[in-house]
């Protein structure tokens, strides 16, 4: 029996990606703001339709740089129902998380983040998860309100579009991730993209040890930069993005039309208003221990994904408790299938027929 994997990255072709990297073994630019990366940057402006973009060496260093760009203090309303990475670099630079609730989407429940807010608020940080949108609107007229910034995690976000525009134009930044388990890749490597063109050249300064073109340093800053080897890996992986997005599409079709409507599965509400890229494809069970080794058995791995969830860890057992009823429920009942631009759909239908024969 084959191996069925959660994930195969978004791989480029061998020659491709040899005659990008080549002109490098004699010029010698590997990286500091290198041509590849300032060609990465404007195709990525033009294929997502945004303004602005900061490429840097992570998604979890783009959120924590990003944080630290904005200098924000005090406490920032998040979810625990999110990678780990969110709440790390909510905490890692000296801000205090306050955890709200996810509603049946998986993202933040909107209607909870008011009773949480306090004199100490700064920040909202919530989690397009799983690609999935927030409900953007009603958190922007709550932060008017409350005078505070939101920084989307759209890590999972690559093409994901709301009303017909890019969902990473919402919000004050977002944050996406081009790790090599996304949907799109430059192998480590992610990036802010934020509206604000004030912030996006801090960010281009910050990401460099905060220097000037003098060499004077600004602020006190870090090295977060994208090299060009990553950028050359992300150019080439933008010619075969499309594809496998669409692969994508078709495969989570035919999970919707085999497992919808199965009693005691429950899947996502997708909507017209939302260009989805078919990141994860998550599904809520009740016997998901069970159901993960059967599939294990098979040779189908699956994940679960988000459990536990981040206010179980062992390093934020210290925090206070919060009402995350819904968060730990989803986290208990989750299983994320096998997804990626490579999986085939009789491959999906051998997983399906798997889960449902042992309900
Ligand atoms: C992957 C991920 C990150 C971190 O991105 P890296 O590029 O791996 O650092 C942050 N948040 C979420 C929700 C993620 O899935």
């Amino acid at each position: 029996m084959k191996d069925i994997n959660i994930v195969k990255p978004l791989i480029p072709s061998y020659d491709e990606y040899i005659n990008m990297i080549k002109p490098m073994f004699s010029s010698g630019s590997f990286t500091n703001n290198g041509p590849l990366l300032r060609e990465l940057e404007s195709k990525l402006c033009g294929y997502l339709d945004i303004k602005n973009i900061t490429l840097v060496s992570s998604g979890h260093m783009a959120l924590s740089s990003v944080i630290r760009a904005m200098e924000l203090k005090g406490e920032v309303i998040t979810t625990p129902y999110t990678f780990v990475s969110t709440t790390h670099a909510i905490v890692e630079n000296g801000l205090t998380p306050i955890f709200c609730d996810i509603k049946d989407d998986f993202t933040i429940d909107e209607d909870k983040i008011e009773e949480l807010i306090t004199d100490k608020t700064c920040a909202i940080i919530p989690v397009h998860v799983y690609g999935y949108p927030c409900n953007v609107k009603k958190i922007e007229k709550i932060a008017k309100k409350h005078n505070l910034k939101v920084i989307y995690d759209a890590a999972h976000c690559f093409g994901v579009e709301l009303d017909g525009k890019s969902i990473l134009e919402y919000g004050d930044a977002s944050i996406i991730s081009f790790h090599a388990t996304k949907v799109y890749n430059t192998i480590e490597g992610g990036a802010v993209v934020t509206k604000d063109k004030t912030l996006k050249e801090k960010l281009d300064v910050f990401r460099n040890f905060g220097l000037d073109s003098d060499g004077e340093a600004l602020m006190v800053a870090t090295n977060v930069k994208m090299d060009e080897f990553r950028a050359a890996m992300g150019l080439c992986n933008l010619n075969y993005v499309d594809e496998a997005i669409n692969n994508r599409r078709k495969a989570v079709k035919l999970y919707i039309s085999r497992l919808k409507g199965i009693k005691g599965i429950t899947i996502y509400d997708y909507k017209e208003s939302v260009k989805y890229n078919y990141a994860y494809f998550p599904i809520l069970v009740d016997n998901r221990d069970k159901l993960f080794d059967v599939l294990k058995d098979n040779h189908i791995y699956c994940k679960k994904y988000y459990y536990p969830i981040v206010t179980d860890m062992t390093c934020y057992k210290y925090l206070d408790h919060f009402k995350v009823e819904k968060s730990i429920d989803f986290a208990n009942r989750v299983l994320v299938l096998p997804l990626h631009g490579e999986l085939s759909l009789e491959d999906v239908n051998t997983i399906c027929d798997v889960i449902i024969n042992n309900l």
